[in-house]
């Protein structure tokens, strides 16, 4: 068994209600492969998701998702990639009135995007990265669908260590099957030219791809 991310050996067991995996290289949390839920399944917990404009929860989270990790570092508004939108595309829908052009794309929502035609000033995935069952291979695509000097910004909650991963009220979606920290981006995009623009150390990272 080795790490999904960094390939590492030196894994701790954590022995829950599902079996998961904390990278001591990396610092990546991941779940068993045994344990990861069924696409279909997946799909039936998306939908009972409350995730319109009619939630003002979650049309806030959006807003200040572009209050903090976008509107700061990002001057020009140009072509936007909405990667792993969901069932009701609201951040999809705040950045066109703010003047980005937007495509979207979720492999069970909007999965009829031609990737290939298409490379973006700014990729956003909020509550995305969470779901990888490979983040190297996601990162990879996201990579390539970016312009040089564009932008990817991620929501994802950080989270709070193997000892407090248990009691953590995030771990406890069966959807949600791997976890990061800012040690686990940083490895995570070795091998790509980008650079951490901005990051809370709680759920807001924004990276920027620099050739
Ligand atoms: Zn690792």
């Amino acid at each position: 068994m080795e790490c999904i991310v960094c390939e590492s050996k030196k894994l701790k067991v954590l022995n829950l209600k599902n079996k998961y995996y904390f990278c001591k290289n990396c610092e990546l949390i991941f779940i068993d492969r045994e344990n990861i839920i069924a696409a279909d399944e997946e799909k039936e917990r998306y939908l009972g998701h409350d995730n319109t404009h009619q939630n003002e929860g979650y049309v806030r989270m959006f807003e200040e998702f572009i209050e903090v990790v976008i509107d700061p570092h990002l001057e020009n508004k140009g072509r936007v990639l909405e990667f792993g939108c969901g069932p009701g595309p609201v951040l999809a829908d705040l950045l066109a009135e703010k003047g980005f052009r937007v495509d979207k794309y979720d492999p069970y929502f909007y999965p009829e995007l031609e990737f290939e035609e298409e490379k973006y000033d700014l990729i956003t995935s909020t509550e995305v990265f969470e779901h990888f069952s490979d983040p190297c291979k996601e990162i990879d695509l996201l990579n390539n669908l970016l312009k040089v000097g564009g932008y990817l910004a991620v929501m994802t909650s950080f989270h709070p260590g193997p000892e407090e991963f248990s009691d953590w009220w995030y771990s406890w979606d069966p959807t949600h099957i791997v976890f990061y920290n800012l040690k686990t981006f940083q490895k995570l995009i070795e091998d790509y030219n980008f650079e951490i623009i901005f990051c809370d150390q709680e759920k807001y990272i924004l990276f920027k791809k620099t050739a």
